[in-house]
Formats: structure tokens, C-alpha cells, sequence
């Protein structure tokens, strides 16, 4: 049996924590915040709440699969709700177009809103999407990562190579696939569902909108948030010890490998395995010595931070009409958007695409009331400071906008609302109670550097490979979460817990 410390209680910590502590291990989590979850916040005000990360659970066969290996099922412990329509979409030009689930409901939405050429595209794109999804899940995703050429070998050996489309970006893919425009930038939106541009992020990363529409969109009935707490819950029941409210100092390590974890308080909690759950620069900056740090920083310096998002969070009177769970409501001029995110003087998106989630779940708002969660992509937040003193790399590189500065967040939150009601959508005079989370606050949230949400962007096709392994180069240290191996997003994180604990092994 190993003791093993888990640093931070984020979805990739804790569904560690439990199936490390199933295998035998005797594990503790340390997390500095008060609360388990991470990036899946909970705010609650004047009688509202709102999740302030995930609202979309997707591919929840790995969710199922945690809560199996681990004890009782998925189902005895929360209630996942599937959403039909999985999202509403709004276009510029005023056109509508849900998608759904189900292929037959999907191919008369598009018949219905965008023509008979957009529902036989929509069906080549699935069968497309299926072989790209099967090349990725196999080789990469349920995977510790390969190097480049051992993945193109193992993918062409399987066959997969061409499906997956090698050297081609998604936007290259989408206007292949379809042909019409409003299709191509229902694709390109996946992209930002890894922080990412789809001018440069590489074709695989369709496999998410495949999955959607292959597996479903799922609420955790009662908040999201649950999921998070769902997990911390298995995990102690399977023997894990969690500690909120204790964050976590620094790394000990002596003759290559780690011996413990050192809280701020200055005990010292000694460990076989460290697993951290912090985002891989916070790991480099702040947590190993900086020599030891060296390799996983010189990896992190080659690639992009993904970007970050500004939040409304709207406690409404009255009901919308028009509206589903989730919505979409695109910009005209999506080249924009991506410019203003990853150009080289990163500034607030002026005319962004605004996704709107508005759960019906009583949990979330007073009878007659709603609780919306508005978010538009947005500069990462670099502290004006840090550039007058040009030191902290981690938060400076790949750019962003001081958050914090008087008033912006306030005047950016009115822009959002006044971009709502341009696209016929007006609760100016329905708003109750309203707050703002932006990229600083997510920062000083969960440590996200910069409040990036999904740690490095997908931005090359060489990007997969820039993100750190879960096993490093320290012995006994291991990585999980959104900025190791796969990636970002609810499905992705939990895997890289299962592909670290089927690393570390049995007790
Ligand atoms: C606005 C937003 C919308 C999103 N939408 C979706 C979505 O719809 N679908 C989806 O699948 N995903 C979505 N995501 C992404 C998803 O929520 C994240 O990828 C996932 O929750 C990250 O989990 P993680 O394991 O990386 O840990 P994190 O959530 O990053 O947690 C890390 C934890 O480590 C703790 N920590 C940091 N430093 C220390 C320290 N020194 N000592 C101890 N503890 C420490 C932090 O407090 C935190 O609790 C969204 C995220 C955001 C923010």
C-alpha cells in the first residue's frame, strides 16, 4: 500500500482519490479552497444558485465507468438528466436550428431550419465523425500519451490514420464537410470547448461534437456541482481522507523522487506518490524546486494557454419564453472573436458569440424565477503589475487584460446583457440580483494561471503532445486534470485519472 497525496479536489483529484483508494492505497487530498469540485463552482445569492464552471456533462459512459469501478453505481448516486434539445443555436442571421441526440429529431431540425444539403452534410459528418471518435478515444484518450510518431504509427496501424485527418484544422475539416456557413461555424464553436482556434486547432478535436450528438448532453439534477461532491463522497467512503482548506506549499523531493507534500501551515504529509490536480504551470512555478521544475516548465513555455471566459450570473423574474437549457447565440464575425482571444494585443471580444444555460431545476431559483449563467470567451487576466515587473512568465505568456481594473467587469457584464437583447433576447428589466465572474476570479478561485479554463489550447496540431504526461519526469509524481494528458472538460479530466490510477497500480 502506498500513501499517496493528492493535490487539489478539482473532478480529476477526486475521481483519483477514489479509484486509488478502491485499488488500496491509503490516500489523502489536500485542497487549499473550502469546498471540493474546482472549476465546478457553486455561487449562491438572494435565493439563487448557479454552477460557475460545467453545465454540459457529455460522454458519460466515463462517469458511469468511475462510479462502477469504485462501488455503487452512477445511477444510485445521482440523478443525470438527458437534455432534448442538447443545444438551441441562434445564427446572425436570425435563423434557429437545435440539435438533438437522436439523428432522426437532428435531420428534420436541419431540414427544417437550413435545408435538405445541411441534413445530408450533417449525416456524412456523423459517419465521419464516428471513425474519428473511434481513432481518438483508442489511441489517445484511454491512453497514456505517445510520442507523435508512436501515435501516427499505432493510428496507422489500426487503420485510423486518414479518418483523423492529420495536418488538417478543424475549420480546414468543417469546410470540407459542409457547405453551409452556418454549419462550418457550428463546428469551429468545439474548438473553444479546449480554449482553442479553430483557424489552428487540429481536425480530431471534431470528436467532441461527434460524441454530443453520438452520447448525449446530461444534467446533474440539482447543480452540477454535485458531480464534483459525488466523487469527494466516493472517495472517502472508499477510505480517502479529503482536507479542505489546506493548501499545499511545496513538493519534497529528495534523490529524484517525491517523499512528500508540505502544507502551508508547515506540517509535512510524507508520500510514496504525489498525484497534483493543480495546473501543471502552478505545478512548475510554485510547487517543485525550480531546478527540478525545469523540464515540465521548458515543455509548458512551447504551448498556449487556452482561453478564459467572462461569466454573468442573472437571477431573473418570470419565465423565457423560446429559450432551452442550453443556447447558442452566435456573432456575426467569428474570425474576430478568435482575434481578439489569441491575436497579439488580446482585449475583450466586442461582438462575441454568448452561450446561455438556464436550467429548469428548482434547485437553481425561487418558483417563478430563473438563474441564468451567460458566458462569453475572454482574454485571459494578466494583473497590470506582473508587467511592470516582467516577472511571472506563467501568468504573462500568451497575453490578456487586467481584470480587476475599476469598473471593466461591471461595464463588460451591461455590454453582455445590451448583446442579449440585440439578439432578441432582452431581461434588462427581468434581472433580480446579478454578479460577475471573470478569468481573475476563476484564477483566484482554483490557481487556473490567468483563469485559462482548459490549461493549455489545442492551437497546433503538435499541441496534444506539448500537454505534460501523467507521469512526469519526477519519480512518483503524477499529473491529472485539465492541463495534463488528454485535456480539458468534465469526460477528459476523469479519464486522466483513470489512466494515472491504472498507472500507479494496485496496493
Ligand atoms: C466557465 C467554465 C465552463 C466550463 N464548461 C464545461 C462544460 O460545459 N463541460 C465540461 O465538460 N467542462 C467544462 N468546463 C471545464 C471543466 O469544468 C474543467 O475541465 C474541470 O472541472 C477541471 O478539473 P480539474 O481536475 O482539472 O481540476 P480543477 O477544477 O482545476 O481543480 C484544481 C483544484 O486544485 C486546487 N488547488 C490549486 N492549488 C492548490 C494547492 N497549492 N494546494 C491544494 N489545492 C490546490 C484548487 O483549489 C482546485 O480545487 C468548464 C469550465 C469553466 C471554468
Amino acid at each position: 500500500m502506498a500513501r499517496v497525496v493528492v493535490i487539489g479536489a478539482g473532478v480529476g483529484g477526486v475521481a483519483a482519490a477514489a479509484r486509488l483508494a478502491a485499488q488500496g492505497h491509503a490516500v489523502t487530498v489536500c485542497e487549499a479552497s473550502d469546498r471540493v469540485g474546482g472549476k465546478l463552482g457553486r455561487v449562491q445569492r438572494d435565493g439563487f444558485a448557479w454552477d460557475t464552471g460545467a453545465h454540459l456533462l457529455t460522454i458519460p459512459q466515463v462517469f458511469h465507468e468511475l462510479f462502477a469501478d469504485t462501488g455503487a453505481p452512477l445511477d444510485e448516486v445521482l440523478d443525470l438528466e438527458p437534455l432534448d434539445p442538447l443545444m438551441r443555436y441562434r445564427f446572425a442571421d436570425g435563423t434557429w436550428l437545435d440539435t438533438h441526440a437522436d439523428a432522426a429529431a437532428l435531420r428534420r431540425a436541419l431540414l427544417a431550419a437550413l435545408g435538405p444539403q445541411a441534413a445530408a452534410d450533417m449525416d456524412a459528418f456523423r459517419a465521419r465523425g464516428a471513425r474519428i471518435w473511434q481513432a481518438v478515444e483508442h489511441a489517445f484518450l484511454r491512453e497514456a500519451p505517445f510520442s507523435r510518431t508512436a501515435l501516427a504509427r499505432q493510428l496507422r496501424r489500426a487503420g485510423d490514420l486518414p479518418a483523423i485527418a492529420p495536418g488538417r484544422t478543424v475549420r480546414g475539416l468543417g469546410r470540407s464537410l459542409f457547405s453551409d456557413p452556418r454549419l462550418q461555424m457550428w463546428l469551429e464553436r468545439y474548438a473553444t470547448y479546449t480554449g482553442s482556434d479553430p483557424r489552428t486547432a487540429p481536425a480530431a478535436l471534431v470528436s467532441a461534437p461527434y460524441a454530443e450528438l453520438a452520447f448525449g448532453g446530461w444534467y446533474v439534477r440539482g447543480g452540477m456541482h454535485r458531480l464534483g461532491q459525488a466523487i469527494a463522497e466516493r472517495a472517502e467512503a472508499r477510505g480517502a481522507t479529503i482536507r479542505t482548506g489546506t493548501p499545499v506549499q511545496a513538493i519534497a523531493t529528495q534523490g529524484g523522487g517525491v517523499v512528500g507534500v508540505d502544507t502551508a501551515e508547515g506540517e509535512r504529509l510524507p508520500a510514496d506518490v504525489v498525484v497534483a490536480n493543480v495546473d501543471a504551470w502552478q505545478l512548475a512555478r510554485d510547487l517543485l524546486p525550480r531546478r527540478t521544475a525545469r523540464p515540465l516548465a521548458r515543455r509548458l513555455a512551447r504551448a498556449t494557454p487556452s482561453s478564459a471566459g467572462l461569466a454573468l450570473l442573472l437571477g431573473l423574474e418570470g419565465r423565457s419564453e423560446g429559450l432551452a437549457h442550453h443556447n447558442v447565440l452566435f456573432c456575426e464575425d467569428y474570425d474576430a472573436e478568435f482575434d481578439a482571444l489569441f491575436g497579439p494585443v488580446p482585449h475583450p471580444v466586442l461582438d462575441p458569440t454568448l452561450y446561455v444555460a438556464r436550467p429548469d431545476d428548482p434547485a437553481a431559483a425561487p418558483p417563478g424565477h430563473e438563474a441564468w449563467f451567460v458566458l462569453a470567451n475572454a482574454p485571459r487576466h494578466v494583473p497590470t503589475e506582473t508587467w511592470a515587473h516582467g516577472a511571472d512568465a506563467a501568468t504573462r505568456r500568451g497575453g490578456g487584460i487586467d481584470w480587476t481594473a475599476p469598473g471593466l467587469a461591471e461595464r463588460e457584464a451591461d455590454r453582455l446583457l445590451a448583446l442579449l437583447a440585440a439578439r432578441g433576447v432582452d431581461v434588462r428589466d427581468r434581472v433580480v440580483t446579478r454578479a460577475v465572474h471573470t478569468p481573475a476570479d476563476l484564477a483566484a478561485d482554483t490557481g487556473a494561471p490567468g483563469g485559462s479554463i482548459y490549461g493549455t489550447a489545442s492551437n497546433s496540431v503538435a499541441s496534444a503532445f506539448l500537454r505534460p504526461p501523467n507521469r512526469t519526469h519526477v519519480d512518483g509524481l503524477f499529473l491529472v486534470g485539465g492541463s495534463s494528458h488528454p485535456g480539458g472538460g468534465l469526460p477528459l479530466v476523469t479519464l486522466s485519472a483513470a489512466i494515472t490510477a491504472a498507472m500507479i497500480g494496485p496496493a
